[in-house]
């Protein structure tokens, strides 16, 4: 027999988790609190357990891998900061959007998703906090900021020094990258059995409210991703691209179907290069821009976070800041440039965003259950946005020569 896949496995304990919720329902919501929540707190855990580490590795070997940046000069410095602007962009989209229909994310009002807000501390030493002062700290208390401003400090020191004095520093890297990257592997494995557990009780002591509220937040990420791609990329392939941006989505279609199907940008890479390829973007810029893009560039990824940001902050009963919000723009790219192009990478670094902001990072309960149906969209705006790069760079570098 042909195993399941795990999208399978986990779209049936979503909908076990909600049948088995609402048969208990609030009568024995104690119950499910008591003994099928810890098996849903465990995995939490491990997600959290891992997310530094990825953060920290990922970071590091990314920079490294833009040695390569300073060689190709001009292409790589305008590939760096179209990615860095679409994808701030994208996050601001999604908070937008979901700012507007967070009236319709109910407050769950439950004990297990109490929360106290912090007191909001003031802007100077939000700066002054993003700069840790030991080592451990920030890795202990998983402060995300601060463990960025590591991975970069180290990750540039790196790439400064001399490649045969680092060399063995630079395998390690890559090395510890693979590890922690085959342990969120492992974990996500874990994830139907987690979002059963995470699901089940909050749909017994709440009913079927939570389900419509879902549905919600859904809605409000695949318009945003839609929005974002058609606002910005098509101004983006038309502007500054010279090309039509119904030729570009057309020649795109492939990759993006792959890509929604796959929910891995890494995965679609080889198809991608083709459509972008057979569009007119130029083979040496494309070879360099996507598998770039692949790793560093998620503006899907960065619109979810700020939807769920959002969506879980109004469950709470929160209401963020601005000064949350730009946390959340600033950490959102940077988490965004630490996510693997792989499925279900962009929930861990979710875990991230939320901590951030003070966020309860067993917020992620809510919207795990149906990770994979945001991770579907969130994958083709990823790799639509490295195609749009490698079509508008092509036309950039034609102008030069
Ligand atoms: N699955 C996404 C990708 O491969 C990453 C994510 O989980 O957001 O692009």
């Amino acid at each position: 027999m042909k195993k399941l896949s795990l999208a399978g496995q986990i779209f049936i304990a979503l909908v076990l988790a909600i049948i088995v919720g609402l048969v208990l329902g609030s009568a024995h919501a104690g119950f499910a609190n008591s003994y099928i929540k810890p098996f849903g707190t465990i995995f939490l855990n491990l997600v959290k357990f891992i997310v530094v580490p990825v953060v920290i590795f990922s970071i590091i070997s990314g920079i490294i891998s833009m040695k390569d940046i300073r060689k190709v000069g001009v292409i790589g410095l305008r590939t760096v900061i179209y990615y860095l602007c679409t994808t701030a962009g994208a996050i601001v989209i999604g908070l937008i959007g979901a700012s507007i229909f967070k009236g319709f994310f109910p407050v769950i009002a439950t004990t297990d998703l109490s929360y106290q807000a912090k007191a909001a501390t003031p802007f100077m030493d939000t700066i002054v906090g993003i700069f840790p002062s030991n080592i451990i700290a920030p890795m202990a208390n998983a402060s995300m900021l601060q463990v960025i401003v590591m991975a970069l400090l180290f990750g540039f020191a790196i790439i400064l020094l001399d490649e045969k004095h680092v060399s063995p520093a630079i395998q390690l890297v890559d090395a510890m990258n693979s590890i922690s990257m085959k342990i969120m592997e492992l974990i996500l494995k874990l994830s139907p059995i987690g979002v059963f557990c995470l699901l089940c009780p909050v749909v017994a002591a709440n009913g079927a409210q939570i389900i419509g509220s879902l549905a919600m937040v859904l809605l409000t990420a695949y318009l945003c991703y839609i929005i974002h791609m058609a606002v910005v990329y098509s101004a983006s392939v038309k502007m500054l691209g010279g090309m039509s941006p119904l030729k570009f989505f057309k020649g795109m279609a492939p990759a993006m179907i792959f890509a929604f199907s796959s929910a891995s940008s890494v995965g679609t890479l080889p198809i991608n290069m083709d459509c972008c390829e057979k569009i007119g973007a130029d083979k040496e810029i494309t070879s360099f821009v996507l598998p770039l893009g692949a790793t560093i560039n998620m503006d899907g990824t960065a619109i979810y976070q700020g939807v769920c940001a959002i969506f879980i902050a109004a469950c709470y009963g929160i209401d963020l800041t601005l000064g949350q919000m730009l946390t959340i723009v600033l950490t959102a790219t940077l988490a965004s440039i630490g996510t693997a192009g792989v499925p279900g990478a962009g929930m861990i670094m979710l875990a991230m965003v939320l901590a951030s902001v003070g966020l309860p990072i067993d917020g992620i309960a809510l919207v795990a259950g149906v990770d994979r149906i945001f991770d579907m969209g969130r994958t083709v705006v990823n790799i639509t946005g490295d195609a749009s790069c490698a079509v508008c760079v092509t036309k950039m570098v034609e102008k030069k020569k």
